[in-house]
């Protein structure tokens, strides 16, 4: 499409002037306003276009304008735009029996909502219900959601504004051999270690005061944590052990994101509750929900669910879900992130390692990177703000959108990214890397 300058102009003032950016003090950003997108790229109204490398916030897994996907939607929206969830409606139907088949058996049902953070709430209260018991355990490095229970959840500097938050929950530490707090040495070590010190926050607590434990499968805004051998396994056993549910927050890493439906796949591990959100339909609408084990869900045959939305299982969300699982069943997107992680991106990104001191640490799978910029090798002290700063606009002015959050650069590409754009956007970093100095 052809620049548009004045309307570029026209989207910052108006969007300076009415609209409130989350997390961001708004005199200190400036959005670039987007034109259109396909596969693994976007434009805006200046004429540049880039290759994305951060699916928007990680949720673009089928990438831009997928015309299947689009003309689902369309069709839904020519049909019955808006059904409440005292009715039955086709395509939710079908997007919880799809969803629920993606999950492990003994899952059936699905609670739906508008998006990750709502899922987890509903995940909570679920357990809440189920086991008659209040605290909830979460981990520091971690995120969960903007709404109170889920921000509460959120193991990061993003809950300190949302404080004081709900009660019951406790946070303790998950495994991350780079920045151990166990300090391990090995990945074994760092996951029995972590699963020593979680007992022990169990024991601290009272297990039997403690409803669910939640952990992201692989941990995604802070840091794309890959969980050690034996940590994920351990953990459901220690939830065995006192009768306490499981939830694995999957709105980041499932759906293709990590190269299987679900990272649970990866893992060897069954919870009682999977939240998702984002790559389920690719944010094209706004959807998420929960998978619900079938013991947790038989709670509520007798007595009613405690929970509701308007918006719950909204036929255009669910009408793009059955869309988008199905293009991502036929086209093999699944396959097809898991096949760019092992032989272009994961290679690509892990030969960053030594090319410069700034890099330290490099770790992923399918299409879920991380790469760890620091000023220091020996002690790992982050890459300063501004540092970052300058590898972002490197990127920017190659054509090459990266996401950055705190010292490290997330290579987080749609998952129907090319071999070639995944090894060239990767190529694009090392080049501006090369020309910063720590
Ligand atoms: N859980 C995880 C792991 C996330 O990454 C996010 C969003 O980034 C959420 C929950 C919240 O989802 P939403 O922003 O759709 O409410």
């Amino acid at each position: 499409t052809a620049p548009d300058l004045a309307r570029d102009v026209r989207i910052r003032e108006l969007s300076r002037a009415h609209v409130m950016t989350s997390w961001s003090a708004q005199r200190a950003i400036d959005p670039v306003p987007l034109a259109g997108g396909e596969g693994a790229y976007f434009w805006d109204h200046q004429g540049r276009r880039f290759l994305d490398f951060s699916s928007q916030l990680v949720n673009v897994n089928i990438g831009y304008q997928h015309p299947r996907l689009s003309a689902a939607i369309a069709e839904a929206a020519g049909r019955l735009t808006t059904v409440a969830p005292a009715f039955a409606e086709e395509s939710r139907a079908e997007a919880a029996a799809l969803i629920s088949g993606l999950a492990p058996e003994g899952m059936s049902k699905v609670f739906f909502t508008n998006g990750g953070a709502e899922a987890n709430e509903n995940a909570l209260r679920m357990a809440r219900a189920h086991t008659g018991r209040h605290k909830v355990l979460a981990s520091y490095r971690s995120y969960h959601g903007g709404t109170a229970g889920a921000i509460t959840l959120t193991g990061e500097a993003r809950r300190w504004g949302g404080e004081p938050g709900i009660p019951g929950v406790v946070h303790f530490w998950g495994p991350h051999l780079y920045r151990s707090e166990f300090h391990a040495t090995t990945q074994e070590e760092e996951s029995e270690r972590a699963l020593l010190h979680l007992r022990h926050t169990l024991e601290a607590e009272g297990p039997g005061q403690v409803a669910a434990i939640i952990l992201e499968t692989v941990v995604g805004s802070n840091g794309i944590l890959v969980p050690p051998p034996g940590y994920l396994p351990g953990v459901r056993a220690l939830c065995d052990e006192f009768g306490i549910l499981l939830i694995l927050d999957e709105v980041m890493a499932g759906f293709g994101r990590t190269g299987a439906w679900f990272a649970l796949d990866h893992f060897g591990v069954r919870p009682d509750l999977i939240t998702f959100a984002k790559g389920v339909n690719s944010g094209y609408v706004p959807l998420g929900g929960v998978v619900i084990d079938d013991r947790v869900a038989a709670t509520f045959d007798e007595r009613p669910f405690p929970g509701g939305l308007t918006y719950s299982g909204h036929a255009l969300a669910t009408a793009s879900a059955v869309a988008a699982i199905t293009i991502m069943r036929e086209e093999g997107v699944v396959e097809h992130a898991a096949q760019v992680g092992k032989h272009s991106l994961g290679p690509a990104a892990t030969a960053l390692l030594g090319t410069t001191p700034l890099v330290g640490d490099v770790r992923g799978l399918g299409v879920f990177w991380v790469v760890e910029l620091v000023a220091d090798h020996a002690s790992r002290e982050p890459a300063s703000a501004a540092m970052m700063k300058a590898v972002q606009a490197g990127c920017l002015e190659r054509g090459m959108w990266p996401l950055i959050v705190a010292n490290r650069v997330h290579l987080v590409p749609p998952c129907v990214i090319t071999d070639e754009d995944a090894s060239r956007g990767v190529a694009i970093l090392a080049d501006v890397l090369a020309g910063v100095t720590p």
